[in-house]
């Protein structure tokens, strides 16, 4: 089980660790790297105990989306107004 279940938005970038990170009870920090995202990883450990979280969050939002860029934006549909 994991100790709890965070959303990605509630968790904060830690330039120095290169990774999001969440309060852990122990004092510690619970850390995932944009990598491990990337990867799929949704759990996020505390170096310093056992425990762990769950961080919930779009895959999308962190895969290689380099053709996703070049998309084109949603065409907006015109609303004929009577
Ligand atoms: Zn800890």
């Amino acid at each position: 089980m994991s100790y709890d279940d965070v959303e990605i938005e509630d968790m904060q970038w830690n330039e120095e660790l290169r990774a999001y990170t969440y309060p852990c009870p122990c004092g510690d920090l619970f850390q995932i790297t944009k990598e491990e995202l990337k990867l799929g990883e949704e759990i996020a450990r505390c170096p310093s105990c056992s425990l762990y979280i769950t961080v919930i969050y779009n895959a999308e939002d962190f895969a290689d989306n380099k053709s996703k860029n070049n998309l084109e934006p949603p065409k907006r549909q015109a609303i004929a107004v009577a």
